[in-house]
């Protein structure tokens, strides 16, 4: 991990029950640079078995209910994490929590496309929208960019990626999660946009294909290859990233 994590006080994940989110919250808790607050979010505790027993052992980690869809998780959610940080604010909010809709142009339906669309690129939104104030109170608190002071960070996808949607990789005929994430990647560069002037960060990074329940047994890399490079970007971010698609490796991706 970058030494970035040094400073980095406090860091939300979102669908941390399982998967990449999960895997990034037991690295960074096995860490010597893990934050002092790390909140786990899920949208069910009942379902999040390995990340409350985790949460046991490891008083750093914050368990919080937040469905990605719902206006009003959101909220409550929002309220609960600043009642968790008080004046420290969040360093780092990264939005994990993602579907994977599959379907061709012969399968595709209206509802899938709302369905991915709706928690891939609206819900990260609404997120970032909610937990601006807490992001703002960090921002205020430091100078430069990067995860010691504020910083957004989308879990997006090489699938995302408009330009490389031809040749090797376009046989993954996905429509809705394709296009789901090339809005998200929209989504990133209009929030940093936005925020810059803030000093807070915003940038999309892609895990690699990773084998999770969404990338299948047949994925090219271990959750710990991907969330040890995910977490080593994220953690030596800094101004020249701002707006920026990464892969797990710090390789720039086109849009
Ligand atoms: P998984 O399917 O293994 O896990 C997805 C996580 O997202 C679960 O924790 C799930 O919670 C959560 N989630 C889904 N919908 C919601 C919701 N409405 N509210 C709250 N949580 C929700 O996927 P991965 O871990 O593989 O993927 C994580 C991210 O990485 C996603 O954004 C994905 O698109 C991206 N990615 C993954 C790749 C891969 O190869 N695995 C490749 C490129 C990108 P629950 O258990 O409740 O369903």
């Amino acid at each position: 991990m970058s030494s970035g994590f040094q400073k980095c006080h406090t860091l939300m994940i979102t669908g941390a029950n399982r998967g990449l989110g999960l895997q990034m919250v037991k690295t960074l808790v096995n860490s010597s640079h893990c934050p002092t607050k790390v909140i786990a979010t899920t949208r069910d505790k009942s379902r999040a078995k390995e990340l409350l027993d985790l949460a046991k052992k490891h008083p750093s980690i914050n368990v919080v209910t937040l469905d990605a869809i719902n206006q009003d998780s959101i909220e409550q959610a929002s309220k609960e994490v600043e009642s968790l940080l008080g004046d420290e604010g969040l360093n780092c909010l990264i939005n994990n929590a993602g579907i994977n809709v599959v379907s061709t142009l012969e399968t595709v339906e209206a509802e899938q496309m709302m369905e991915n669309y709706e928690t891939n690129a609206v819900s990260p939104l609404m997120i970032t929208k909610a937990f601006l104030p807490l992001l703002r109170k960090a921002a205020k608190q430091g100078t430069g960019m990067g995860i010691h002071r504020a910083a957004v960070v989308n879990v997006s996808s090489l699938l995302g990626s408009i330009e490389l949607n031809r040749g090797p990789g376009a046989e993954f005929k996905t429509y809705p999660y394709r296009a789901s994430k090339a809005a998200l990647n929209m989504l990133t560069r209009c929030v940093a946009v936005d925020l810059t002037p803030e000093g807070i960060l915003c940038m999309a990074v892609h895990p690699g294909w990773v084998q999770t329940d969404m990338g299948g047994p047949d994925a090219l890399l271990s959750k710990e290859e991907s969330i040890n490079g995910v977490l080593s970007v994220i953690g030596g971010l800094s101004e020249k990233d701002n707006g920026g698609f990464l892969d797990y490796t710090g390789k720039t991706l086109p849009w």
